[in-house]
């Protein structure tokens, strides 16, 4: 494995993404955590599915869980 930070041209800006586990899809990419998490949580809420939220080389954000009616 390629160690981190050392290719300039290979570093893909900060993305994220909210993850549906149930629904096995992704939302749109956004540059700002907080907009992946509120959309995270909206399909929380509208589809009762527990979601999270996922960086730019898909994976998970540490405590970026959310669940329905929170
Ligand atoms: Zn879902």
């Amino acid at each position: 494995m390629p160690s981190e930070g050392q290719s300039a041209d290979a570093r893909p800006a900060p993305s994220y993404r909210a993850f549906c586990p149930v629904c096995n899809t992704s939302g749109r990419r956004f540059s700002s955590y907080g907009s992946a998490e509120h959309v995270a949580q909206g399909h929380a809420d509208k589809y009762g599915h527990p979601t999270h939220v996922i960086d730019q080389y898909g994976i998970r954000v540490v405590g970026s869980d959310r669940t329905p009616g929170r």
